[in-house]
């Protein structure tokens, strides 16, 4: 049977979309060829890396708004680097939500000044801070809009006139938002799109080329928009996976139709969290996320019999990020409301027994 699958990432994907794209892989649309062994320059993968692009900026509503997308290797993690390559000629600043940002962090400090404009460190990021001064004078400010590890999520995007840079990993595809007030938005495939190998960069073209650096061809997002996102082989099978997933959100309904579910799911297990005296939630109720809910026992003693109770279930993926302990139930897009009904049955089976 298959399993409830509440894993953090690489996560859950449309159960249609992995059937199809295991398909490809025997055999590209009756071709004759799998879709692993075509040249990636043959009409095929062009046109699956142009559907791919055109339909991410088109879910996202950045059509004809002087965006491109891109699919680049590297993993977010890349991105790090990549966007203070192109970015930071002095000083940028970075709002500090978790250990995404500060990994960002410390990859832009090699290139230039850093300021944290903001942090939520001192509470082992269990909010999202609030009523902080932007500087004037930054390059960028860059934020993590989902912490994936916390479970917390902005609510209210910050205001800035300077270029606004956005870690969406955990949370692209999932809400509604005006994407247009990102000057550049990244996301590592492998928690709403795609399997591992993959990263989505949509940048505002108009944003790129102020810094004075000489940058490696790989590291440089105009090179790369250029080359149509062809520069070198691009990872084919999580391309077209992604491909697979988007064609799949855009026959649902889009973001809005996806974000309904998404909100009812996370309703119904944080309302069990509130309810049940048997769990504490982690993340500040005002800033909970959608996505990812962190939440732990009042009484540790219950730890096995709770274990052995989801896991009968059929539940995985659930035990929570070393660094915040307890639990941690990921509902990305492709989970079904029916599977958090699962988990909360359990939730509320135990407070009956206990
Ligand atoms: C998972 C995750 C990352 C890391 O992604 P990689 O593709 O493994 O580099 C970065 N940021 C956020 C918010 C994440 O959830």
């Amino acid at each position: 049977m298959k399993k409830h699958n509440f894993s953090a990432g690489p996560c859950i994907l449309p159960q249609e979309v992995m059937q199809k794209a295991a398909s490809a892989v025997i055999e590209l649309d009756d071709i004759g060829l799998s879709l692993i062994e075509i040249s990636h320059r043959s009409k095929e993968f062009v046109d699956i890396m142009e559907e791919a692009r055109s339909l991410a900026l088109e879910l996202l509503g950045l059509q004809g708004k002087g965006y491109q997308a891109l699919f680049l290797h590297g993993g977010a993690s890349m991105e790090f680097l990549m966007v203070a390559y192109n970015y930071l000629e002095k000083k940028a600043g970075y709002i500090n939500t978790g250990t995404w940002s500060d990994k960002a962090i410390k990859e832009a400090r090699l290139f230039g000044e850093v300021v944290e404009v903001a942090s939520s460190k001192d509470k082992n990021y269990n909010f999202i801070p609030k009523g902080y001064k932007i500087p004037g004078d930054l390059d960028y400010l860059h934020m993590t809009s989902n912490n994936t590890i916390y479970g917390t999520q902005f609510k209210e995007i910050p205001k800035t006139d300077r270029p606004l840079i956005c870690d969406m990993s955990s949370d692209i595809f999932s809400r509604q938002l005006d994407f247009s007030q990102f000057d550049l938005i990244y996301a590592g495939a492998q928690k709403n799109m795609g399997p591992a190998g993959v990263t989505l960069v949509v940048v505002r073209e108009d944003t790129l080329g102020k810094v004075s650096r000489k940058i490696p061809s790989m590291m440089d997002y105009q090179v790369h928009i250029e080359k149509d996102s062809m520069f070198n082989t691009p990872p084919v099978f999580p391309v077209y996976t992604s491909l697979l997933t988007l064609q799949w959100l855009k026959e649902l309904g889009g973001i809005p139709a996806i974000e309904e579910v998404n909100e009812k799911k996370a309703q119904l297990l944080y309302s069990e969290i509130d309810l049940n005296p048997l769990f504490k939630g982690f993340a500040a109720k005002e800033d909970r996320s959608n996505m990812n809910a962190t939440f732990t026992l009042s009484d540790e003693k219950l730890k096995d019999t709770f274990d052995s109770m989801w896991k009968e279930a059929g539940i995985n993926g659930l035990n929570g990020h070393r660094s915040v302990g307890g639990y941690r139930a990921s509902m990305y897009n492709a989970l079904s409301l029916e599977s958090v009904g699962v988990l909360v049955d359990i939730m509320s089976d135990l407070e009956r027994k206990g």
